[in-house]
């Protein structure tokens, strides 16, 4: 009996003691983790480094050769993987898609909260949700900003500009977007949004290839870009046409969204970003899911793929149901040699794929497969990465705490059993995704 009980208290000590080594270590304030004989490539575009990555706090405290594990640190073995910063998708859109279907109706916290899971599990530590979410987006921002469990960090829009009768069409969802009709209207509409903290402001500008009877006239989208930079807020555009990337570039546009995807881009607009420090992102994945499923690709039969498609989506591929958008693929290599034009004459490429604005444009997915159509495009591996990574987290402005692997900022990164800079594709390869120092499931 007396030896039970003995035998009951050491039981319970060993419980008691357990709870609390798991409360300080998941309450983020003692925990250090030691990674060791990763190869990192750290997303500033240096050549990699064989090294030890310390996580102290949910910072990365160093990343030097052979570190001395601290006392009390957990060790991670890491050997023979690669380590790149988590990924940073600048456009997407959260909570639109659900099933086969994109609509403003699916935009509910619910699905938010699981695509920002899915995300981070694919490892994109960073989403930049553009222009159609609910006004519930800015709590579950500013919670997850404390809780590294909730998926991905969350950039937002909120909601944003269109035309009345215009774009973007209210059939992809996009129905409760602001459409002022005059330039009094939009500088109201931009102040009182910016009521809200949102991170960006977007604009759809155009006339949707020719889809939309009328584009945003002149005066509104000069009034939404002056009141959002009064504002302290940056503006990105939807674009296609090289004539609407002219002038809002001259208009100190932040982003432009898309690629420019009409005509060549050439040399004045190359030396007009420079000058403006415009951002670029290419979403060359949006322009290949109009055609890519015709051709049964070999990613289409992998499970990387596969288990990223939202329920019943599969079946919208299949060769007989599934119908390439005439003209795409022309597209799509026009969009590659401009991305290239404006990487190699020195303007900011950041990254961004608009997964998540139907379901085609598949969440997690498209981020990787984006990082091969920039390599296919003619950039490096490097390159690509340090556009997800680094570059976006300037466009976030954000780059004091992320997007490289640096002493100081979050420790959000990803593990692969392969080495990107050999093959990009090797991105897939995701053995774990760690963000702000935690283990993703
Ligand atoms: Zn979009």
């Amino acid at each position: 009996m007396k030896r039970h009980s003995l035998l009951l208290v050491a039981l319970l000590l060993t419980l008691v003691g357990y709870v609390i080594s798991a409360e300080t270590k998941t309450d983020g304030k003692s925990r250090t983790i030691v990674f060791k004989g990763a190869t990192v490539v750290d997303g500033t575009g240096k050549e990699p480094v064989k090294a030890d990555l310390v996580v102290r706090d949910g910072k990365i405290e160093s990343v030097a050769v052979s570190v001395a594990v601290p006392e009390g640190a957990e060790v991670v073995d890491a050997t023979g993987k690669t380590i790149i910063p988590a990924l940073i998708s600048a456009h997407s859109h959260l909570g639109l898609i659900k099933g086969p279907k994109a609509a403003s109706a699916n935009v509910t916290e619910e699905n938010v909260r699981r695509q920002l899971k899915q995300y981070a599990r694919y490892g994109i530590g960073t989403v930049t949700s553009l222009g159609a979410d609910g006004d519930f987006i800015y709590k579950l921002r500013d919670e997850r900003n404390n809780d590294a469990g909730a998926g991905a960090r969350v950039f937002t829009a909120g909601l944003g500009f269109g035309v009345a009768g215009g774009a973007p069409p209210a059939a992809a969802g996009l129905d409760q977007v602001h459409r002022p009709a005059t330039a009094e209207e939009a500088s109201a509409q931009v102040n009182e949004l910016a009521k809200l903290r949102p991170d960006f402001v977007k604009i759809w500008i155009d006339d949707f290839n020719g889809s939309m009877p009328i584009k945003m006239s002149r005066e509104v989208r000069r009034a939404i870009i002056s009141e959002a930079h009064k504002q302290g807020l940056r503006v990105a555009a939807h674009v296609y046409y090289i004539s609407d990337a002219r002038e809002l570039v001259s208009e100190g546009i932040d982003v432009l969204a898309h690629s420019i995807r009409d005509q060549p881009v050439d040399d004045e607009l190359v030396t007009a970003m420079k000058e403006k420090g415009t951002f670029y992102i290419a979403t060359l994945f949006l322009d290949e899911a109009f055609f890519a499923y015709a051709d049964q690709p070999e990613w289409m039969k992998g499970d990387f793929f596969r288990n990223a498609l939202e329920p019943g989506v599969a079946d919208l591929l299949k060769p007989d149901v599934f119908k390439p958008k005439p003209g795409s693929r022309e597209i799509l290599q026009l969009a590659s040699r401009n991305v290239k034009k404006l990487h190699d004459g020195g303007v900011k490429i950041g990254f961004g794929t608009d997964s998540g604005a139907n379901p085609y444009r598949v969440q997690g997915f498209a981020e990787h497969r984006e990082l091969q159509l920039m390599v296919a495009a003619g950039l490096t591996p490097s390159e690509a990465i340090r556009a997800a990574t680094r570059t976006n987290a300037e466009l976030l402005g954000v780059s004091d705490r992320t997007g490289t692997l640096e002493p100081g900022k979050q420790a959000s990164f990803l593990i692969l059993d392969d080495d990107p800079l050999e093959d990009i594709r090797n991105t897939e390869k995701i053995r774990a995704v760690w963000l702000d120092g935690k283990l993703q499931e």
